[in-house]
């Protein structure tokens, strides 16, 4: 089975593959003499040729992975990175050993084996340095900075490369696609939140956990309003008594698959209830 997995180059220090070949977007930027790499993709194969074409593209080795948040398809991938040192927000980690992701897990793991060659061998790795708010990473004159939000999960984190004016998202940005946003651990507040912190970083680019690349800190109004919207007919079903089937979401990212919908509308009915 032949597997290939490009890097698009974003800008001179930055790429990434944003085609949904490896599930979540994954990407990396190059300091002065290493590589970071960002996310690891869903399949230790896109996982390994992320790596490959990384140090390949930039002729430095990977010192470093971060991971943007716990979903499957953003750290199934971790393998070839065994041995570099793989980060992530403290909550990030905290979630993924916890007891009860860890099974679910376990068991999105035998069913990935299950569909072939593509989704073999993935191990269950926890991150292994552990940031709480804010973490810089520095070398020579580059340095890139991560920050801790929550928002999509608890343990969500975006990272900023001021000197390429690159911010890569993870999934608290869902372009052109209706966004997951039902994890248990998700914040509504938080979320948008998140979004208002990246919009006044004010980068040329922003590179989402899923779809392409968005251009400009404008490029997040309509995912920042998608998400002010939603609360607002949260709040109106909350008051109406609705089921999450009777919800409509607005469809500025097209129509989501009920089951998606669903989850989203169950979680947010819950986080605004209990408030
Ligand atoms: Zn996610």
């Amino acid at each position: 089975m032949n597997i290939s997995y490009e890097l698009e180059s974003i800008t001179p220090l930055t790429v990434a593959n944003t085609t949904g070949e490896g599930r979540g977007n994954a990407g990396g930027l190059s300091l002065r003499n290493f590589c970071v790499a960002i996310d690891s993709t869903m399949y230790v194969k896109t996982g390994e040729l992320l790596r490959k074409n990384l140090e390949s593209h930039f002729g430095v080795p990977v010192k470093y992975l971060v991971v943007t948040h716990y979903h499957g398809d953003h750290i199934f991938g971790f393998k070839p990175f065994k041995d570099v040192c793989i980060l992530s927000s403290e909550l990030t980690s905290k979630i993924m050993l916890n007891k009860e992701t860890k099974s679910r897990y376990q068991d999105f793991i035998k069913e990935l084996a299950k569909e072939g060659p593509i989704g073999e061998g993935i191990e269950y790795i926890v991150p292994t340095l552990l940031f709480t708010d804010k973490l810089i990473i520095q070398d020579d004159d580059l340095h890139i900075e991560i920050y801790h939000t929550g928002g999509h999960t608890a343990g969500s984190s975006f990272i900023s490369f001021p000197h390429e004016k690159v911010v890569f998202a993870g999934d608290l940005i869902f372009e052109n696609t209706f966004p997951y946003a039902g994890d248990p651990t998700c914040n509504p507040e938080l979320l948008i939140k998140a979004l208002e912190k990246m919009q006044d970083i004010k980068a040329d680019i922003y590179i989402p956990g899923h779809g392409p690349i968005l251009k400009g800190p404008s490029a997040l109004n309509r995912h920042i309003k998608f998400y002010k919207d939603l609360r607002n007919i949260i709040k109106d079903a909350i008051n109406d008594n609705l089921k999450a089937a009777d919800v409509s979401v607005p469809d500025v990212f097209g129509e989501p698959e009920d089951e998606r919908k669903n989850m989203t509308v169950n979680t947010w009915v819950n986080f605004y209830k209990n408030k």
